[in-house]
């Protein structure tokens, strides 16, 4: 089938309100891995190693936590097709915004504006206060990019530490433990619930509360389309189901859709 007669464009074509919730699997063709590719970061760190808890009871969790974020943003990766296509997307005034799990600011980069990073960013670390507690992190507001700490640990100090308060720097992530940043998820309701099309595009849609989003577009009447490279849990209540990799299936349909609105 031709991308200009696929369900996926006429979809796009038709919709005023586009927002995209991505994960994991958008990146995968920028050479980032999800959790199951097979040789990835996440094949030889095991993330609940890295709970909230353990990174502030622990020095030695902190510097092994470093060392895993070095690797996670090596080697520059850089948007792909996908990315560049939603960037595409809200700059023709059709895409309403992003909303990602992913913590590897791809979007930005691929020239999206509108970006919600439910589970933080990778690429800045903040003050989360001397001993936080309950999964919240308690900071003096102390931001830096994610380099900051790691020409420090390079010099030798392998646990930097906040130069304002002496508090724990951390990656500006949500790590397993921790409470999602204020307001992030309220917006993302907010914003689906805005939208006439909602795409799915590389999500295990496993990871709640993030993966209720989905369900939240359907119940107030958006059209939820899923593009994954295997099933998932909600392709039953999809109106659209596309099996593929993001980067091959985005790119033409709205190629298309803008296209053919012009
Ligand atoms: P996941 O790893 O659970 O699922 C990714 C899904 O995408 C899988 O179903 C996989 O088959 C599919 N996929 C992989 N490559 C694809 C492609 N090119 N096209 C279409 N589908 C593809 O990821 P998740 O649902 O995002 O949840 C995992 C959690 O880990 C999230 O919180 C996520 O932010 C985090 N994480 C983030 C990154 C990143 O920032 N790039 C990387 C790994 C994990």
């Amino acid at each position: 089938m031709s991308s200009q007669s696929s369900p996926l464009a006429a979809l796009l074509q038709r919709s005023t309100r586009t927002v995209a919730f991505t994960g994991a699997g958008v990146s995968t063709e920028s050479g980032i891995p999800d959790f199951r590719s097979p040789g990835g970061v996440w094949t030889r760190y095991d993330p609940m190693d890295f709970t909230f808890e353990k990174y502030v009871g622990s020095a030695e969790v902190r510097a092994h936590a470093w060392a895993m974020r070095r690797e996670f943003l090596a080697g520059a990766a850089e948007p792909n097709p996908a990315h560049r296509a939603l960037a595409a997307l809200e700059r023709a005034g059709r895409g309403a915004g992003v909303i990602t799990q992913n913590i590897d600011g791809l979007h930005q980069l691929a020239g999206s504006r509108e970006v919600l990073e439910i589970h933080g960013t990778a690429r800045e670390l903040m003050c989360i206060g001397v001993a936080p507690t309950a999964g919240t992190p308690d900071g003096c507001g102390f931001r830096a990019a994610h380099i900051w700490a790691l020409d420090r640990v390079d010099t030798g100090d392998v646990d930097p530490h906040c130069p304002h308060c002496s508090g724990l720097v951390k990656s500006a992530t949500v790590s397993f433990g921790q409470m999602l940043f204020p307001g992030v998820i309220e917006a993302a309701v907010a914003l689906v619930e805005s939208a006439d099309l909602v795409l799915a595009i590389g999500s295990s849609l496993q990871v709640f509360p993030a993966a209720d989003l989905p369900v939240r577009a359907v119940k107030s009447g958006a059209t939820l389309v899923i593009i994954n490279d295997e099933p998932t849990p909600l392709d039953s209540v999809a109106d659209l189901v596309v099996r593929g990799r993001a980067g091959e299936v985005l790119p033409p349909a709205v190629e298309s859709a803008l296209t053919q609105t012009r």
